[in-house]
C-alpha cells in the first residue's frame, strides 16, 4: 500500500480486526451489486469508500427525479441518464482507486450465474421476487455468499446466506418461489427515505464483514426493521430439506 492508501484506509487499519492485511483483503475482492438504487445507493457507497477492489453494479434503468428522495448515490444533475453511469461517477470521484464495472441492463438468468460465479459476494438490492430468486439460484449454483435486503413503507429486512456453508439456508428457504410472494413496488406503496439508507448499510456492513472474515453475520437469521416504532427483531431461519433449490446441490 502506498501513502495515500494508508491515510484513505487508517481509520480501518485502526481496527485491529481490519488491519493492514485486512484492508489489502478488501482491495483484492470482488463484489456484484444487483441494483443501484435506495438499497443500492449506500451499499455501493461504502463498498467504494471502503476500498472493495471491484463493484460490479447491475441496473437497467435510467435517473428519474422520483428517484432523488432516497437514492442518495444519484444527483440532480443525473436524471435521465442511466443508474449505472451515474452511480459510477459519485464512486469514483469518492475512491478512484476501486474499480467500478457498470452493467446496464436489466440482470437475466445467465448473466448472473455469470457474475455470482466471479465473485466473492452477491448483494441483493432488487425491487422485485424473479430477480431475488434468480440471483438465489445463481448464488446456490457456485456457492457464493449472498447478503440479501427489501425495504417498503416502513418496513425493511436483511438476512445472510452464507452458501458456502452446507447447512446454510438459502432465499427459497425462506421464501418458496411457488408461494404467494407479491412484489409490493415502493412506487406503488411509498418508502420512508432512511430505512432504505438503514437496511443497505448493514447489507454493506454485513458485506464488509464477510469479505474480511470477521465477526458474527447475519448467517441464517433474518433481521427485521420497522423504522415507525424502531423495533428490530431478530428471527433464526432453518435450511428447508425440501428446498427445490438448495436441496439438490
Ligand atoms: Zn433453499
Amino acid at each position: 500500500m502506498n501513502d495515500d492508501q494508508l491515510l484513505r484506509y487508517s481509520r480501518h487499519i485502526l481496527l485491529p480486526e481490519i488491519g493492514i492485511e485486512g484492508q489489502q483483503r478488501l482491495c483484492a475482492s470482488r463484489a456484484v451489486l444487483i441494483g443501484a438504487g435506495g438499497l443500492g445507493s449506500p451499499i455501493a457507497l461504502y463498498l467504494a469508500s471502503a476500498g472493495v477492489g471491484r463493484i460490479t453494479l447491475c441496473d437497467g434503468d435510467k435517473v428519474d427525479l422520483t428517484n432523488l428522495q432516497r437514492q442518495i448515490v444519484h444527483r440532480t444533475e443525473s436524471i435521465g441518464k442511466d443508474k449505472t453511469q451515474s452511480a459510477r461517477t459519485t464512486l469514483t470521484s469518492i475512491n478512484p482507486e476501486v474499480e467500478v464495472v457498470a452493467l446496464t441492463e436489466r440482470v437475466a438468468e445467465e448473466r448472473i450465474r455469470a457474475l455470482a460465479a466471479d465473485a466473492d459476494v452477491v448483494i441483493d438490492a432488487s425491487d422485485n421476487f424473479a430477480t431475488r430468486h434468480a440471483i438465489n439460484r445463481a448464488c446456490v449454483e457456485h456457492r457464493t455468499p449472498l447478503v440479501s435486503g427489501a425495504a417498503v413503507r416502513f418496513d425493511g429486512q436483511v438476512a445472510v446466506f452464507d452458501l458456502r456453508r452446507d447447512d446454510a439456508p438459502c432465499y427459497a428457504c425462506l421464501f418458496p418461489e411457488a408461494g404467494e410472494n407479491e412484489d409490493m413496488p415502493c412506487a406503488v406503496m411509498g418508502v420512508f427515505a432512511p430505512i432504505t439508507g438503514i437496511i443497505g448499510t448493514i447489507q454493506a456492513a454485513e458485506a464488509l464483514k464477510l469479505l474480511l472474515g470477521i465477526g458474527e453475520l447475519l448467517n441464517g437469521r433474518l433481521l427485521l426493521i420497522d423504522a415507525l416504532t424502531m423495533d428490530l427483531r431478530t428471527i433464526r431461519l432453518k435450511k428447508d430439506p425440501a428446498c427445490p433449490v438448495c436441496s439438490v446441490r
